[in-house]
């Protein structure tokens, strides 16, 4: 032992600790390091001439693990922690795995074994594919587009496999929202690159992600197919990254280190001088203007792959309705009547799980909510529980109103999928009715159980959440009804209008994708707003447009940055008088605006307080080092939390 080095390590706010280390270590290489009686992987980060900590006490490092991190993850790893202002170490854990082991023998694949089964691309695809292998050996953002069957799942599969072809030991990573990380999501992938695909996401086991992180840096594994996560994987030659689906919610990490794995994931591309592509149907607003302003190159596929033909869309006002249902408006009803007739299928959307959102008592108002969140309690009667979504509390569904003490004045407010299920059943009583939300889904083998009966046609009648709106292809499905377009209008999200659009524009297009034309409903009680018109005319491009407009007028991203100051604490007061001594001593700046504190909209969580402070600055304003050079002035007592959000999706 003769050199001393300084070793990133995967802990929150130490991020760094010196070690001896032999001479033979380099800089950037994995050790094993021993912590306190624990055992944990780190990264050797410099050499140093001598350490503050005096020699004798200096440990040697336990072992080196006979692989390096790659120059470029080290810089990755620099940045995600710079640009979403956390510490490095914690950085590290994303991207070290918590069980050490020293990797079995690792077997490399041939290249000619890669690829099985690549379907042949029609004219439009074929030109899209050469078009972004045009860039693949530099870095470029490529907004794939193309709506749901235009076959843009062929374009990159093709891509994929001329850049494993051609680049000897290449990696490519496929970034998927985790709903679609299923077996049935995957077959497609299987068929086409058989059992070479490494699956990374939430269902693994600590011991298969650790397999899984050392077949990536020892470069076996080839295509990584997984979740935001398997960004941080530490590949030794990323040749290409496809983050499909990429207007998705789920890419946004908000718990733990706060990121936009989609927005990383360009950052990684950029930093590894490697293409990457961002397909949708929908693609996000950033992402639209990031190509209206020529930073991305935009690939357009046409028409539907098959021929199949968009659906009809029907507004209906339910200021208008005539039935005798609240819900379920007399022209949706007549429409579904009609299908089950020529036995077709319907689905019914609502993003609204449980029976109904709120219980009230008619005599004293008294409402429901949850013990340790500011939130309403959820009935979920077939369970026979009022539920917090937030937090998990439950109660058994009350027989006496918890503020008066009175028997039988209790009500429940508005609709669920349960209360729809119900309703539907004593309207259409022959039918066969399905609910699916993603509690229904409590093990993998659900979800195609259920799919299975809704493509053997043992379904008439599916009625489900969000769930519902991406992925599979129900060929007798020829009806769609949206219950309610208005959930997620408004809000405390930044982005609500435009996932309010994609979400709707999604569950339309699962209407009628085979020979036959679908129709679609739209239950609103603002038929005039800008969301439900543009979906009425089936013009992506009026919504887009009207929404930049609102978006530029309003001053806020992507024509300007917001980072948002969430600070918690268990006690009212101590939080809100922290959260202002916060804001009394932000820097003066010209270009931001420091705006709050205010209670957030959901003013408690598990029995947290939660005050925000947000953000605001010019678009080209580095709001990163101005936050860091706030907070560093500040301590934040152990009592409260304070976390940061770089381009927040909500302010809830
Ligand atoms: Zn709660
Ligand atoms: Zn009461």
């Amino acid at each position: 032992m003769h050199k001393i080095a300084r070793i990133l390590v995967p802990i929150n706010h130490i991020d760094f600790l010196d070690y001896l280390i032999p001479e033979e270590a380099n800089i950037n290489d994995f050790v094993e390091v021993p912590i306190k009686n624990k055992k944990l992987i780190g990264i050797i980060w410099s050499i140093l001439d001598v350490s503050e900590v005096p020699i004798e006490k200096l440990k040697p490092i336990s072992n080196l693990l006979g692989y390096s991190a790659s120059a470029n993850m080290r810089i990755f790893l620099e940045k995600v922690a710079e640009y979403n202002i956390f510490p490095i170490g914690k950085v590290a854990k994303l991207v070290i795995p918590a069980i050490v082991k020293t990797p079995k023998k690792i077997r490399i694949t041939k290249n000619s074994e890669l690829i099985h089964n690549i379907k042949p691309l029609n004219e439009s695809q074929e030109k899209a594919a050469k078009k972004i292998l045009e860039y693949k050996d530099t870095y470029k953002a490529i907004l794939l587009e193309g709506v749901t069957g235009s076959g843009k799942t062929e374009v990159y599969f093709h891509v994929i496999s001329k850049i494993l072809l051609e680049k000897p030991n290449s990696q490519i990573l496929l970034l998927l929202p985790e709903i679609l990380l299923t077996a049935q999501g995957l077959t497609r992938i299987t068929k086409a690159f058989g059992d070479n695909i490494y699956v990374w996401h939430s269902g693994i086991t600590p011991a298969q992600k650790r397999d899984m992180w050392f077949e990536v840096l020892s470069g076996k594994a080839r295509i990584i197919i997984g979740a935001r996560s398997a960004l941080f994987l530490p590949f030794q030659n990323l040749s290409l990254i496809i983050i499909d689906e990429e207007h998705d919610s789920s890419y946004k990490q908000e718990e733990g280190v706060v990121y936009n794995a989609r927005d990383m994931a360009v950052m990684r591309a950029h930093i590894e001088s490697i293409p990457i592509i961002l397909a949708s149907a929908t693609p996000s607003i950033e992402t639209i203007l990031n190509a209206k302003l020529g930073k991305y190159e935009k690939v357009h596929l046409a028409a539907r792959f098959g021929g199949a033909v968009m659906p009809d869309i029907k507004i209906v006002d339910m200021t208008q309705n005539k039935s005798e249902s609240k819900w379920l408006s007399d022209r949706l009803l007549e429409a579904v009547k009609a299908k089950l007739a020529k036995k077709e299928q319907v689905m019914l959307f609502l993003n609204r799980k449980g029976y109904a959102p709120l219980t009230l008592c008619r005599a004293c108002s008294y409402r429901f909510m949850c013990d340790v969140c500011s939130s309403w309690l959820v009935e979920h009667r077939k369970e026979r529980k009022l539920k917090c979504h937030h937090c998990g509390y439950k109660i058994p569904i009350p027989k006496v109103c918890f503020g008066c003490k009175e028997e039988n004045t209790l009500v429940a407010l508005g609709p669920g999928v349960e209360r729809i299920e119900e309703e539907i059943k004593k309207i259409f009583n022959e039918a066969r009715v399905l609910t699916l939300t993603k509690d229904s889904l409590k093990k993998s083998s659900d979800n195609d159980e259920y799919l299975n009966k809704i493509l053997d046609n043992e379904v008439d009648i599916l009625i489900g959440t969000q769930l519902l709106a991406k992925g599979h292809h129900f060929p007798r499905l020829t009806l769609v009804g949206v219950i309610d377009a208005d959930v997620g209008i408004g809000g405390a999200e930044i982005k609500g209008a435009e996932r309010t659009y994609q979400l709707l524009h999604q569950v339309s297009g699962r209407a009628g994708r085979e020979q036959i034309k679908g129709e679609v409903y739209i239950q609103t009680y603002y038929p005039k707003n800008h969301i439900i018109l543009s979906l009425k005319d089936n013009n992506p491009e009026h919504f887009i447009e009207s929404e930049i407009s609102v978006r530029e007028q309003s001053e806020m991203p992507p024509f300007a940055r917001l980072a948002s100051i969430l600070i918690t604490g268990s006690k009212l007061e101590q939080a809100e008088n922290f959260a202002r001594k916060v804001v009394s001593v932000a820097p003066l700046y010209e270009k931001v605006q420091v705006l709050g504190p205010v209670s957030a909209s959901l003013s408690r969580l598990k029995g947290r307080y939660r005050f925000r402070i947000l953000v605001k600055s010019e678009k080209n304003f580095n709001i990163q080092h101005y936050i860091r050079s706030w907070l560093e002035q500040i301590k934040v007592p152990s009592y409260l939390h304070l976390k940061v959000d770089v381009d927040p999706y909500n302010c809830l």
